[in-house]
């Protein structure tokens, strides 16, 4: 189990064309999601994010009008001031978090999320190997990128390539 961010980073890069292979062999083959599920879970087991926090540093969270009314209320001000101070317009992704140089998203302090409780529902679900919507070969575009940052998804990728037969 590899979990060193750099190494990750290295790695997820190199095996960028591969894991492009992967997703196509994926779509061709049969395989069973509730086992490649059950391998992510174990791999989400052995790895502790509360000490990682990577994805807070580097991906962008796209937020619901849902996730808006449930932060606001936990902070104690209206949706429309949340809106104002903690989100920004991104062009693909429409209303994200709004992020810093030095943290990532504003809501990060060292690894640990200030507004744990009432998180966005994308950071619930993250990485999205185990729970999301869809099929796991439905969702494997969103991991060739994420192989690159994250640990959990780039170990399960791995993982996933032996248990279908993957020829590299
Ligand atoms: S989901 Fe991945 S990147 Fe985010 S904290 Fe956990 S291991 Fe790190
Ligand atoms: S809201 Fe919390 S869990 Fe989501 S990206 Fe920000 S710090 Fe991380």
């Amino acid at each position: 189990m590899i979990t060193d961010l750099v190494q990750i980073r290295l790695l997820g890069e190199k095996k960028r064309d591969e894991n492009e292979r992967f997703r196509r062999h994926m779509k061709r083959h049969d395989h069973s999601d509730r086992i490649l599920r059950r391998i992510a879970e174990g791999i989400e087991e052995q790895i502790d994010c509360t000490v990682c926090a990577n994805c807070c540093r580097v991906a962008t969270v796209k937020v619901s009008q849902r996730d808006v009314e449930r932060l606001a209320r936990h902070l104690g001000i209206a949706p429309a001031a949340f809106r104002a101070e903690y989100t920004t317009q991104s062009e693909d992704e429409g209303a994200i978090l709004r992020r810093t140089e030095e943290t990532g998203c504003v809501f990060l302090d060292g690894t640990a999320c200030t507004v744990y409780d009432a998180r966005p529902e994308t950071c619930q679900r993250f990485p999205h190997v185990v729970r999301g919507n869809g099929s796991i070969a439905s969702r494997m575009w969103q991991f060739i990128d994420r192989a690159c940052y994250c640990p959990i998804v780039y170990n399960a990728l791995e993982a996933f390539k032996v248990e279908t037969n993957f020829r590299r």
